[in-house]
């Protein structure tokens, strides 16, 4: 059916304007300016003909068509045809393009209705306007979808159209908010509307100089504002964005209340929005751990992480490339792990993915869309473009993710940090700080025993070796319960979760006598070092500090006491 640029009148933004589609064939009914500059952004190559349908020249509702005729000639090189609805509008055409628009005869076509052959057309209906116009006011009768179409361009009267109105009849019709004596006035034209409906046709409303006013006083009858192209445009589009709204509205407030330590829901709508953008069956988002050489997705579950060497498949050809990878043939691509659909039975058709890259430029993950939810696969141009705004979301909140890490961890000895600890306590202990909880957890805290020495005698390199070695011992005692930190300088924090006074002392006596007993290799040179450490049941009462004093008081005991002990009372 017809879609209107404007339904306006010339005093309003948009004139009456409207156009439908014929298999390759576009078809302008009339052609004012704005229309023209909505048409001029529209990719008109894809029709093989243009034919523009005059119904009057006055008031502009031809403003556009000197330009219309250039553009097509000299840029889209489509043919026009003009089509006149009498020999009088013809000639004022050809006047107006040649002398007034400066268009060459051979840039157009110009015909009258009675050249016209083709199926959509049926006639011409000559109207009436002001006196001055006689003959020079026309609408049209149409066939479009095999529907009967009437469309009443400028008038001031229904009766050369009432014949044409039948069942299921579309009638595109001028109402006017503004009493004159060429068009139709909207308090005279009710009862002309509700016969209308009473008929059988659909009545949409063009020409409208106030639509609300004009809307709302046919609340009660069945007539609609002709559909405007940016309704009918949006209207494909605003399911789309409707998808995206949704999507960033749970995200947005899941951000705000977000208890998980990391970024995985982040990543998990950020891939939906991008699977539902460009209509994938599947989405995900791989990270690269430049360090240990893998990429790595949580699976859909998100639970199991998935890993596989950065040298491999058609992720990894991405970043290695730096470029967007697709393949709509998967099965020949030799980049393409046919491993996983062998082992799930899935099939793979098509898979896009985006190389996503820091603030800096630097590529640290790529965004993976699966199956194309049509036979000709993905686009290189238009998806990129649509999973631009989710690949580039995914780019900053991994490179977010990676700062926070590095922030909590200690590059020195790999293990958390008093920030990480912090982190984790807000999160992994939350259970325990309740003084209503069941759950009982005890800490430790330990110091190198004599450390400033061992710098002084083999040097800082030396120390260093030694942090390291007493920090891997710590961690490789941990049991899966439990998380140790470096609490600063030799400082060590261990916090066992589901572990008693005795279960803490234990563990710090087991690690006491492995450092004791360990000789380490510290820049060359064979080192014994010793440990004290301070235990104590964590008093959900009492503040995360107030806790850790309490175990450092028992640490300076031991220290007192001699070092290289575990204390646990006053
Ligand atoms: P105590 O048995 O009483 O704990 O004696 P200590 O010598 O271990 O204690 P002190 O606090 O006097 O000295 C701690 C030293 O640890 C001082 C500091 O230079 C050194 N240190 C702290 N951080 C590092 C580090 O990252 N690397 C190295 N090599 N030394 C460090
Ligand atoms: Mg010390
Ligand atoms: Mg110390």
């Amino acid at each position: 059916m017809l879609t209107f640029f404007g339904r306006g009148s010339a005093f309003s933004d948009q004139q009456n304007s409207s156009y439908f589609e014929d298999n390759n064939d576009l078809i302008l009914i009339d052609c004012p300016m704005d229309s023209f500059d909505i048409l001029k952004k529209w990719d008109l190559t894809k029709y093989k003909h243009i034919y523009l349908l005059i119904t009057h020249t006055h008031g502009d509702h031809v403003g556009g068509v000197g330009m219309l005729v250039d553009w097509l000639y000299f840029m889209v090189h489509i043919p026009i045809t003009i089509i006149a609805p009498c020999e009088e509008v013809r000639a004022d055409i050809k006047y107006m393009l040649k002398n007034l628009e400066g268009c060459n005869d051979f840039w157009y076509e110009l015909i009258t209705v009675d050249e016209l052959n083709k199926p959509w057309f049926n006639r011409a209906i000559p109207t009436t306007h002001s006196p001055e116009l006689k003959g020079k006011c026309f609408g049209y009768n149409l066939i479009i979808e095999d529907k009967n179409v009437v469309y009443t361009g400028d008038t001031n009267t229904t009766a050369p159209f009432d014949k044409f109105i039948k069942e299921g009849t579309y009638l595109y019709i001028e109402v006017s908010a503004h009493h004159s004596n060429v068009h139709l006035y909207y308090e005279d034209l009710r009862p002309k509307l509700e016969e209308y409906v009473s008929r059988g046709a659909k009545v949409y409303l063009m020409h409208m100089d106030d639509e609300k006013k004009v809307l709302d006083s046919f609340y009660d009858i069945d007539v609609r504002p002709a559909p405007l192209v940016k309704d009918v445009i949006l209207g494909d589009n605003s399911m789309v964005l409707n998808g995206v709204l949704e999507i960033t509205d749970r995200l947005y407030k899941d951000m705000c209340m977000n208890d998980s330590p990391d970024h995985q829901m982040l990543f998990s709508y950020l891939t939906e929005l991008a699977e539902m953008i460009v209509e994938a069956d599947r989405a995900s988002f791989w990270k690269w751990d430049k360090r240990k050489g893998q990429l790595w997705t949580m699976s859909a579950t998100g639970i199991d992480k998935i890993s596989i060497p950065d040298n491999t498949g058609l992720v990894g050809k991405a970043l290695r490339t730096q470029k967007t990878v697709i393949t709509n043939n998967p099965y020949s691509d030799p980049d393409f792990n046919s491993a996983i659909d062998k082992k799930t039975g899935y099939k793979t058709k098509s898979v896009l993915v985006l190389p996503v890259a820091d603030i800096n430029g630097n590529f640290i993950g790529a965004l993976q869309l699966i199956n194309k939810n049509s036979d000709s696969g993905f686009d290189a141009i238009s998806d990129t473009r649509k999973l631009s705004l989710a690949a580039l979301m995914c780019g900053i909140a991994l490179e977010s993710e990676t700062f926070l890490e590095d922030s909590h961890h200690d590059k020195l000895t790999t293990l958390k940090n008093r920030m990480g600890f912090y982190y984790d306590f807000s999160r992994k202990y939350k259970d325990y700080l309740i003084p209503e909880s069941q759950k009982q957890m005890s800490l430790f805290i330990c110091d190198i025993d004599k450390f400033k020495r061992v710098n002084d005698t083999y040097g800082h390199n030396a120390g260093d070796d030694v942090l390291a070695f007493t920090a891997h011992l710590l961690e490789s005692c941990c049991s899966e319960t439990a998380s140790v930190y470096r609490w600063g300088g030799e400082e060590f924090v261990m916090v066992m979760r589901d572990t008693d006074l005795e279960g803490s002392i234990e563990k710090a006596e087991e690690i006491r006598v492995k450092l004791m007993n360990s000789e380490i290799e510290a820049d060359g040179n064979k080192i014994k070092c010793t440990l004290s450490f301070g235990c104590a049941l964590f008093d959900p009462s009492k503040s995360i500090e107030d806790n850790i004093s309490i175990a450092d008081e028992r640490l300076y005991v031991a220290k007192e006491s001699g070092r290289n002990r575990v204390c646990w009372g006053e």
